[in-house]
């Protein structure tokens, strides 16, 4: 027979979960929740010290016969979802708590924004030392609050007193360990929150709405109400205009006085205003579009910097903002100068759009104003004419940009892409007509860059051409190919010819009277002289005169050595040397080919 656990475990006013599943385990006598409740399915994800424990149904079933506790009561007195279920749509929280009671976690937060929101990762574990000594007192037992856990309270709501942090580092791989806060080995590790006298207060504050958010345990909050309220707030400090838009830089600055007077680390440095005279974008969209989800730490921080209280925040008003009612009396009893100009400029004929662009005043709040003057003005056209529709399809087709196409028709860029709406087939046609254009260009850009004798490979298209018009690129690379062999064509050889021949003339004068060693005249000595030895090796045959003109100034073996010996002997003589013909023939650096130098000179002589 099943006698139970045999102990019964009295829960605490604000327990967190995973304290009191730790006091839990210290009675069975297990050293860490896992432990004990390993033999439990899902059992990883309620034993864990996190803001959304879930499968709580099997949990129960452990704790319901020592706590008295169901699933609701777990959920509601002992986890940090009251804390942000105001802050949530009524479809999020039932889509919440059912996870929580039968599911896992997964991608539950990611749903609710709080990856989005960075903050998440504050949630920290924390303890107030007085409440540590007022719960041993009270209780027998000091444990875990869940209002010290949540990310912007440093302070205890209860005490104003700064809050000790476990270092995270350190006890991040220990969630589901069953530390208590008086646990000996917790002390090393426990370091007090640094808290400035300023900083005090408005932290205080700060705790004491988070306090107020989690313990009303209130029904979900609607977005539009939440901002109705902070507007409200916004309102009494001027940083609303008459014409119900934000002063952003009041705002921004106000903002930027308030966040002087909270600490920069840990989650207030991914909330405040990072550039100067700027409000930041959470608070914007909190007061103009509060759509999707937000971290309740946004709403509690905009509301103190707001000096709104959870009342005010939560409240719900039947009756709307007065915003036409008070642009009425500004229009009648400040904005004087306003009415006269718009009165004025509408008589002459100057529609709502110019005089908005000459006033700085938006057409909308202009037509507001103009109905509370009891001026007739046309209501502005919701429907486009089907003649400015066709203009507009006409232009859009015609390829000319969008904005171009709303200057030239007079409309706005919206009405542009309406009529792309409307028009089925346009949009496709557009499309086809962008490829269309695409592909020209590109085409032209290759034929250019081909034309400059750029490699088919290297020009920047042929790669997307090559993919998506491989037809035209192979017959243009062949075509291509054929235009630059016609132009190497075009050299004018005859004239080269006639050109290089003199050249070579000049160039063979010039090396017969070069002072000092003579050396061989040849086609390769004149080709390096005239840098012309690749036109003399490869096109010789394009060149007839340069041929003739070659045959006929190139020496032989033996004219040449003739010409060496004759300057030998010149300059022995000039030495005053006496010489014979093996010493004339080594001086000219003349190897004979064949007999004795003697004979070889005399035929030289003889044949000279
Ligand atoms: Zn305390």
């Amino acid at each position: 027979m099943d006698t139970g656990p045999g102990f019964f475990l009295s829960p605490f006013p604000d327990e967190t979960l995973h304290s009191l599943l730790s006091r839990y385990c210290r009675l069975t006598g297990f050293a860490s929740v896992r432990q004990a409740f390993s033999n439990v399915e899902h059992s990883y994800t309620f034993t864990r010290n996190t803001s959304f424990p879930c499968h709580l149904k099997e949990s129960e079933r452990l704790l319901k016969p020592v706590t008295g506790l169901d699933t609701n009561a777990l959920i509601s007195r002992h986890t940090l979802l009251p804390y942000f279920q105001p802050f949530m749509s009524p479809e999020q929280l039932v889509m919440t708590r059912r996870q929580m009671e039968s599911r896992n976690g997964q991608g539950l937060k990611m749903r609710l924004g709080l990856i989005a929101s960075s903050l998440e990762r504050y949630v920290r574990v924390r303890f107030c030392p007085v409440c540590l000594a007022e719960d041993d007192q009270k209780h027998g037992q000091a444990y875990w609050h869940r209002v010290h856990q949540l990310p912007g309270v440093w302070i205890c709501p209860h005490h104003v007193q700064p809050l000790s942090i476990i270092e995270p580092v350190w006890i991040r791989d220990k969630a589901t360990r069953c530390f208590l806060p008086t646990d000996d080995n917790l002390d090393a590790h426990a370091l007090a929150l640094e808290v400035s006298a300023i900083q005090r207060d408005r932290l205080y504050r700060l705790a004491a709405l988070s306090w107020s958010a989690l313990d009303r345990d209130c029904d979900p909050l609607q977005h539009h109400v939440l901002q109705q309220n902070l507007l409200r707030g916004a309102q009494a400090h001027a940083l609303v205009s008459s014409t119900g838009r934000l002063r952003l830089t009041p705002l921004a600055d106000m903002l930027s006085i308030y966040f002087k007077g909270l600490p920069s680390a840990g989650e207030f440095s991914r909330l405040c205003p990072v550039r100067a005279k700027q409000a930041p974008s959470w608070v914007l969209k909190l007061l103009r579009k509060p759509r999707g989800a937000h971290h309740p730490l946004h709403y509690l921080l905009l509301a103190d910097a707001l000096e709104l209280n959870f009342d005010d925040l939560a409240v719900q008003r039947s009756v709307q903002m007065p915003m036409s009612k008070s642009i009425a009396t500004k229009v009648t009893a400040k904005t004087g100068g306003l009415a006269h100009t718009l009165k004025e400029m509408y008589s002459e004929g100057h529609s709502l759009r110019q005089i908005g662009a000459v006033t700085g005043v938006s057409v909308s709040t202009l037509h507001v104003y103009a109905v509370q003057l009891g001026i007739h003005v046309r209501a502005r056209p919701s429907i486009l004419l089907p003649a400015l529709r066709q203009q507009i399809r006409d232009q859009l087709v015609s390829g000319k940009a969008f904005s171009e196409v709303a200057t030239d028709c007079s409309v706005s860029l919206a009405s542009v892409y309406r009529v792309l709406r409307m028009e089925t087939d346009l949009k496709d046609m557009l499309s086809g007509l962008r490829v269309e254009r695409d592909r020209e260009n590109r085409r032209l850009r290759f034929i250019m860059e081909r034309e400059r004798n750029t490699a088919a490979h290297a020009c920047t298209d042929y790669a997307w051409l090559y993919r998506n018009d491989r037809v035209w690129l192979k017959g243009k690379v062949q075509c291509i190919r054929k235009i630059a062999r016609k132009r190497t064509a075009v050299i004018d050889w005859p004239s080269l010819d006639r050109e290089l021949s003199l050249r070579i003339r000049e160039c063979v004068s010039s090396l017969r009277a070069r002072p000092g060693k003579p050396l061989r005249i040849s086609v390769a000595l004149i080709g390096r002289e005239l840098n012309s030895s690749t036109l003399f090796e490869k096109k010789l045959l394009l060149l007839p005169i340069c041929s003739l003109e070659l045959k006929a100034t190139c020496e032989t073996l033996d004219q040449f050595h003739h010409r060496r010996i004759e300057w030998a002997a010149k300059e022995l003589r000039a030495r005053n040397a006496i010489f014979g013909a093996a010493t004339l023939l080594r001086f000219a650096a003349i190897r004979p080919p064949e007999g004795n130098a003697a004979s070889y000179l005399m035929k030289l002589i003889n044949e000279a």
